[in-house]
């Protein structure tokens, strides 16, 4: 494995050089290794708990050059320049099989110059959902970070209650967030921000060089990329719960998960992270979030671009959105057009879900099984409104006849509607047991979460939502 720093290196003003500070007693206990094979990474690096006991040497080649970024961001819509990589530090880049440049970030390595209050340490209950969260996104092919590998230890710190530290190490295409960009803007560093931006053009977005204005090029692929992911998250009722712009990817990829949850019944204005007290960063609110963090990004393109096409740039957002996501709910009720009759049966059935505070997914995956050429439903017994879902039914089938009622559509179905989600009840389960120390629990559920959309796992844990339907609400302490 080649490790390079080319951040670190080209950044260097950007960057405090730390070497991690682990606890002592780390075991390895989670390994991605399919991730790992894509990474080139050999196989040694994980035998007997290798690398596990490495991190902790003074001079292991994996940490010696390790760094904690500086970036700055809008927190609940407050610009906060004081931030940076308090917890995590960017151990270098490798080359993957398809020779792009990958970031391994090791989470939990102790202070940082930017740790302000914290103790620099991440607990398991929030690196282990961390971990299946991202690979969860990852195989609904959602855009994300990724988890490569996880260590406990016993060491305590101290949360709402004492909890045990842990690490990952995660990768992504780069650790660039919104609030990089916003950090040395809003300092002034034009020499810095130059810096930056040639950083990402010349290793992260190359064909934005051949543009004529490379950076509105730039804002443009951020602003289609995140669209796209946000378009993906509410299809498949995804709540980030903290859209800070410094938790915001540039690669318009999920990042720095929080409390996030996926929804059980549909609520639209459902809100997980129990500090949000004003439903900030509600499911709902998403899209027009994304929009204004990248506003907040704009700016920082302002000695690039002008006003106008900054305007322009930041307007491709919403079609984009919305194209993305109208094509996806279509395709879940099996039509491939997006046209007034499948968006008209995609809005009636929401409504349905959240009117009656059902499921969100089982009901899209149970729908596939559903034989559109009868004239009465299973699925009607479940919901209290059946004359309601009598008429829907109705539309629908006569819709799905429209469209041919073939094989395809029924197909097109299964492979968008997953049988397995990482609810948050199956998150609970795996934390509770990996705390006492079994890892089963949660290696059953990221084996399920790979094939998420195999009907194998209907009959299995993994299909079940929570049996009561009250609405979790998850700590922001991690
Ligand atoms: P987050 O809410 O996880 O995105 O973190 C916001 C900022 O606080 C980032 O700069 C983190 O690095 C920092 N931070 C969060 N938790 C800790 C911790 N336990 N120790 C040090 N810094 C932390
Ligand atoms: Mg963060
Ligand atoms: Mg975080």
């Amino acid at each position: 494995m080649k490790l390079t720093h080319l951040y670190a290196t080209e950044l260097s003003e950007a960057v405090t050089q730390i070497h991690p500070d682990v606890p002592g007693d780390l075991q390895l206990q989670l390994v991605n290794s399919s991730h790992a094979q894509e990474l080139a990474l050999p196989d040694k690096w994980w035998q007997d708990n290798l690398l596990g006991r490495q991190l902790a040497e003074k001079d292991f080649a994996l940490c010696r050059q390790a760094v904690a970024q500086k970036y700055g961001g809008h927190q609940f819509g407050h610009w906060n320049p004081m931030l940076g990589d308090g917890r995590g530090l960017l151990l270098g880049e490798v080359e993957n099989r398809a020779n792009q440049r990958i970031d391994l970030h090791l989470k939990g390595a102790g202070q940082t110059p930017y740790s302000r209050q914290g103790d620099g340490r991440a607990v398991l209950r929030s690196t282990l959902r961390e971990y299946i969260g991202s690979e969860a996104l990852f195989h609904l092919g959602i855009p994300t970070s990724r988890s490569l590998c996880l260590f406990d230890s016993q060491e305590m710190v101290l949360r709402e209650t004492p909890e045990t530290a842990a690490m990952m190490i995660r990768t992504a295409p780069s650790h660039i967030r919104f609030g990089h960009f916003e950090y040395y803007y809003h300092a002034g560093d034009s020499a810095a921000l130059k810096r930056l931006f040639e950083h990402a053009f010349i290793h992260h977005f190359p064909e934005a060089l051949s543009e004529k204005n490379p950076h509105q090029a730039l804002l443009k692929a951020i602003v289609l990329r995140t669209a796209r992911m946000i378009a993906l998250w509410q299809a498949y009722g995804f709540v980030h719960g903290v859209m800070n712009t410094d938790n915001m990817s540039v690669h318009g990829i999920t990042f720095d998960f929080g409390p996030y949850a996926f929804m059980d019944n549909f609520v639209s204005n459902a809100v997980f992270n129990h500090t949000d007290h004003q439903g900030r960063y509600a499911f709902d609110q998403q899209p027009g979030v994304a929009l204004w963090n990248l506003n907040a990004l704009a700016q920082a393109f302002s000695e690039y671009c002008d006003t106008e096409q900054i305007k322009q740039t930041l307007m491709l957002f919403e079609p984009a959105f919305i194209s993305a996501y109208q094509q996806t709910m279509v395709n879940r009720l099996g039509f491939s057009d997006v046209d007034n009759t499948s968006l008209d049966l995609v809005n009636r059935f929401l409504t349905m879900l959240a009117n009656q505070q059902r499921d969100y997914h089982q009901h899209f995956r149970t729908l596939s099984a559903m034989d559109p050429t009868q004239a009465q439903c299973d699925l009607r017994d479940e919901f209290v409104d059946r004359d309601a879902f009598d008429t829907w039914w109705q539309d629908y089938r006569a819709h799905r006849q429209d469209e041919g009622n073939t094989d395809a559509q029924a197909a097109l179905m299964d492979s968008v509607n997953p049988v397995v989600i990482a609810r948050t009840h199956h998150l609970q389960r795996a934390t509770d047991a990996a705390r006492q120390g079994d890892y089963s629990i949660a290696a059953e559920l990221i084996e399920a979460l790979k094939t998420p959309f195999d009907d194998k796992w209907a009959d299995t844990v993994w299909a079940n939502a929570p049996v009561d339907d009250v609405q979790v609400s998850l700590s922001c302490s991690s």
